[in-house]
């Protein structure tokens, strides 16, 4: 991969990673309190229902957040791929990963072969 392209993949990382740091922001303001804090807000009206809905709200939110910190991970080891210069390589036959999977997923560590193999077991 050349010089050029390398840094095409920088600035869409850097981007990228602004985006997911702010997709976290954005799950820490709407669910600034403990599930126990929003049930208590309400005990006249709270009941089963409106609890299990909040709970589960608070479910979906905490996969996004783990989800966003995975992304945010791999997005800072790519960032650290390129400045070993390893960047595009796969990690499990060490040849380049083809350019089409780099723009959809930069981040990715995988060709798309092994990462079939790997899915298959
Ligand atoms: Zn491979």
């Amino acid at each position: 991969m050349n010089t050029v392209e390398t840094e095409r993949f920088r600035t869409r990382l850097v981007d990228e990673r602004q985006r997911v740091l702010e997709a976290i922001q954005y799950l820490h303001e709407e669910n600034p309190g403990s599930i126990q804090d929003e049930t208590q807000e309400n005990p006249i009206d709270n009941h089963l229902g409106e609890t299990a809905s909040v709970t589960l709200d608070r479910e979906i939110d905490y996969t996004l957040e783990e989800n966003e910190g995975r992304v945010l991970a791999a997005i800072d080891a790519a960032l650290k791929r390129i400045e070993d210069g390893t960047f595009g390589i796969c990690r499990t036959c060490g040849r380049p990963i083809g350019d089409e999977r780099l723009e959809a997923l930069p981040y990715t560590t995988q060709c798309i072969d092994c990462k079939r193999k790997e899915e298959r077991g």
